[in-house]
């Protein structure tokens, strides 16, 4: 890893932007239809789904022909969330697939308790199945849709949750009465979770955080070390979870705020999908370029040895993706969710996606100015992010009234 230096990074890198237009050219010209193209499926645990190993992750568009074209290319996956977008993202979906069978395509959206501790994990008086219920039957509404296909818990933090019976009732409930067809949890990176979900033997799907970055330094943090993501997934998959793998980007792209520093994403995804254990992945699509980008690997998930240097020397740079790992916030003076504010961190500047870092900010109530009272710092980062310079910059985003922001 350590023979590749920057130059060679960025000329790889570029290399590799450049061969992209070449293909997506090609694809503009005259690509063969969705019927000729060789798809590779894979099939979603025990729910039999047969999906692309690429779907869409809706999150950041909000162009209703990219959706169609997705559809048009041979995608039929889509993730979306209660919270994304404010609901607008949810809406987007249901005016575009009020046109379509229902049985043509798969949605999966997600519904976050409130009132867990962002710290522990763990849910408290103000996590209800009521309120989760409520917030489930608005996204139908907005969808247009009498059920989804998949209900995902959103970002359990903790095993506790996975098991937290008002809330999981209410989904069991909500699948017997066909308003969803699965149930599932959505994780960042917490193999406990998943862990949690195996043995609790009730769920479908676990949608999880899994990239070519996290995996590293997961393996190289964990107690024992070579406990992580990969044993996991398999002991999900052995089980019939269904897999979806996020964040196989692993920063939404680039390696720096300045991004100029681009990840070559054909090899995340590729990587991602090396794992058999993975069913699909869902990079975010919000421009028709990565839409082509992506639907090129539907037929090939081959790692080519250009492919594997790019992930090698991306491996090598800090990034902008926290792990998620926790290591930080024992020793945090304000019991700050740093995970979380990373995670905001890469959102403004990985995916230039300012608006759910907004969101995400305002959602954790930290403030503009969390580390205003410490003079040093009193953790540390796994990745050595200097975490009071990374939170002080982002956490201005509140100040900014969410009617200014522009993504
Ligand atoms: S500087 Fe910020 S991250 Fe560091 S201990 Fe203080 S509040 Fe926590
Ligand atoms: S900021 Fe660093 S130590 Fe903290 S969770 Fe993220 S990667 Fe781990």
């Amino acid at each position: 890893m350590g023979k590749f230096n920057r130059r060679g990074f960025l000329k790889s890198g570029l290399m590799g932007v450049a061969g992209v237009v070449t293909l997506n050219s090609g694809i503009a010209a005259g690509s063969p239809s969705k019927k000729e193209k060789k798809i590779i499926y894979r099939t979603l645990g025990k729910t039999g789904l047969k999906i692309p190993v690429i779907s869409m992750g809706v999150m950041s568009a909000n162009n209703p022909s990219l959706v169609k074209a997705a559809i048009d290319k041979g995608i039929t996956f889509f993730d979306t969330a209660n919270s994304y977008q404010n609901g607008k993202n949810e809406e987007m979906l249901g005016e575009v697939f009020k046109d379509y069978p229902r049985d043509s395509f798969i949605i999966a959206t997600k519904v976050e308790p409130n009132g867990v501790d962002l710290k522990t994990g763990m849910p408290s008086d103000a996590t209800t199945g009521e309120d989760f219920l409520e917030k489930f039957n608005t996204s139908l509404k907005r969808l247009r849709m009498d059920h989804v296909d998949i209900l995902y818990m959103h970002e359990a933090l903790s095993p506790e949750m996975v098991n937290f019976k008002p809330i999981v009732k209410v989904m069991q409930k909500l699948k017997k009465e066909g308003k969803t067809r699965f149930i599932g949890v959505s994780t960042h990176n917490l193999p406990k979770v998943i862990d949690a979900m195996v043995d609790a033997g009730i769920w479908d799907v676990v949608l999880t955080t899994y990239n070519f970055l996290n995996t590293e330094l997961i393996r190289k943090n964990s107690e024992p070390p070579v406990k992580g993501m990969e044993i996991a997934i398999k002991k999900a998959s052995d089980a019939g979870l269904g897999v979806v793998a996020m964040k196989v980007l692993a920063g939404g792209g680039f390696l720096d705020k300045e991004r100029t520093k681009p990840i070559n994403t054909t090899a995340a995804i590729k990587w991602a999908l090396s794992n058999p254990g993975v069913h699909t992945t869902i990079p975010g699509m919000t421009n028709f370029d990565q839409l082509d980008l992506n639907i090129r690997i539907l037929e090939d998930i081959a790692l080519n040895d250009m492919e594997k240097k790019d992930l090698a020397l991306a491996q090598s740079e800090a990034g902008l993706y926290c792990t998620a790992c926790n290591n930080c916030v024992p020793n945090c003076k304000r019991n700050l969710p740093i995970p979380k504010i990373m995670r905001a961190y890469m959102y403004a500047y990985g995916y230039a996606n300012n608006e759910l870092a907004h969101t995400l900010l305002t959602g954790i109530a930290t403030g503009d100015n969390p580390c205003q009272s410490c003079d040093t710092c009193s953790t540390a980062c796994s990745k050595n992010f200097n975490l009071k310079e990374k939170i002080t910059d982002i956490s201005r985003l509140v100040n900014v009234p969410a009617d200014f922001i522009v993504t």
